[in-house]
């Protein structure tokens, strides 16, 4: 997939964040859905990191500028510049680390007190789906906490690519009717 440069011309434009504890496999699913890439040596970067990727939905142009922490949370540092004006997240846990789905909701209290909890747009992602012998986490009790806690879900591989397109484009497809509601 071609990178699109920063000034090429779009309808909308936003940013969305990636959250959750360190190596649930963020920065990998970020490579994936806009480079196509995937890297078993990732090493976590200090700072914030981020990637473009433009879509099109409906007769739209729609370019979506997503944030990764780029090693920030394994310090719980990450500050409420990552979050600001931020109209949607993915939330990651590792469906084979079990602390990674408990902290979930310390993630989302968060992401709510920081962003517009009313129009934010989260889709909650149990990651690394391909390891089916290590898993701690049924695709089950994320479906049930996503359905409490109002949020979309779905499991995904950055390894295999499995459903990384579905999970961030049903984030920018909820946050272009966020959009679209808004402005008609
Ligand atoms: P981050 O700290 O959340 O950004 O996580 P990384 O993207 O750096 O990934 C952490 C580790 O998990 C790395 O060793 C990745 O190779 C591995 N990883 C990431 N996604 C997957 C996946 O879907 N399946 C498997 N098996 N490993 C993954
Ligand atoms: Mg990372």
């Amino acid at each position: 997939m071609a990178e699109e440069s920063y000034d090429e011309e779009c309808d909308y434009l936003f940013k969305a964040v990636l959250i959750g504890d360190s190596a649930v496999g963020k920065s990998n699913l970020l490579s994936r859905f806009s480079r196509d890439e995937f890297r078993l040596d990732s090493k976590p970067t200090i700072g914030v990191d981020f990637a473009y990727r433009s879509v099109r939905v409906a007769d739209k142009t729609i370019k979506a500028q997503i944030w990764d922490t780029a090693g920030q949370e394994r310090f719980r540092a990450i500050t409420s510049s990552y979050y600001r004006g931020a109209l949607g997240a993915l939330l990651i846990y590792d469906i084979t680390r079990r602390t990674t789905f408990e902290n979930i909701k310390k993630w989302l209290s968060e992401l709510r007190g920081f962003s517009n909890p009313d129009t934010v747009v989260i889709v909650l992602v149990g990651n690394k789906s391909d390891l089916r012998q290590s898993r701690e986490v049924e695709e089950e009790e994320g479906q049930s906490l996503a359905e409490s806690e109002g949020l979309y879900f779905l499991e995904t591989s950055a390894l295999e690519n499995q459903n990384v397109e579905e999970a961030f484009l049903s984030m920018i497809g909820r946050i272009h009717e966020v959009l679209t509601q808004k402005i008609a």
